[in-house]
């Protein structure tokens, strides 16, 4: 497993920090069959629906801690083999939007990919050939992104 750089690893606590991200948990069992070994009583107050193709949808659970704190769960579920699945809990402290709970598993996977496929955070510029870190390239989340993904500086 290769570190993530510093600068990489501080960016997405802040972006995740931002979007209220307390962790994100992936299990066998969703939210409703684990409340009740938690404690908590989940209720559903919305779904995204048709946002991953082969996931379903992403639904979004209100419930309160145990020490009274409201706490948001967007859940969803996906094959990860022939006769396996994965659920993927993310847990928030606000009412997580759609993009919130997007970027949440964009930066999942990036860290993935950074910590064991060797995607590296400098880009060598497709198009000037200049090499800058993937942060450089951009103030907005949504562009850093795509920069890193095209290796791309901007200019
Ligand atoms: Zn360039």
């Amino acid at each position: 497993m290769i570190k993530i750089d510093d600068r990489t690893k501080e960016y997405f606590e802040d972006v995740l920090k931002d979007v209220g991200l307390i962790r994100t948990i992936n299990s066998k069992e969703g939210l409703e069959e684990i409340s009740e070994k938690q404690g908590i009583t989940p209720k559903k107050i919305g779904s995204y629906e048709n946002v991953y193709v082969n996931a379903s949808p992403i639904d979004i659970y209100k419930y309160a801690a145990p020490n009274g704190d409201a706490r948001y769960c967007a859940e969803l579920s996906y094959q990860t083999n022939i006769d396996d699945y994965n659920i993927e809990l993310h847990i928030f402290n606000r009412q997580p939007s759609l993009d919130d709970v997007r970027n949440v598993r964009t930066i999942s996977d990036i860290e993935f990919q950074m910590q064991f496929k060797g995607l590296k955070p400098e880009i060598k510029c497709y198009e000037c050939g200049r090499t800058v870190h993937f942060l450089d390239t951009s103030e907005s989340f949504g562009e850093v992104v795509d920069r890193l993904n095209e290796k791309y500086c901007g200019c």
